[in-house]
């Protein structure tokens, strides 16, 4: 039988849980680390909640792409945009 080792998505802990599902039916899993304590799941449909989006955001910022070009290119609401933005200022 084939086993995935599932790390925590916000501290990169091995130490998680399975706590039931989500409505859509994936798997929901909890962190169990104690600075952590954070729910997640492997594969949101969500494109602004997937690992790494927030900081991409940020980087094509710095390199000059305007709101409208990172919204289009990484398939995300211009306001996810533009709320990211200002919550790092
Ligand atoms: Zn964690």
């Amino acid at each position: 039988m084939a086993t995935v080792n599932v790390l925590c998505t916000q501290c990169n802990s091995d130490q998680v849980k399975k706590i039931g599902y989500t409505p859509e039916g994936k798997q929901r899993y909890l962190c169990k680390s104690q600075s952590c304590k954070k729910s997640f799941i492997l594969d949101y449909s969500n494109k602004a909640y997937q690992p790494g989006v927030k900081e991409t955001i940020i980087d094509m910022t710095m390199n000059g792409s305007g709101i409208r070009d990172i919204a289009r290119v990484l398939g995300i609401s211009r306001n996810t945009v533009i709320d990211t933005i200002k919550k790092r200022i």
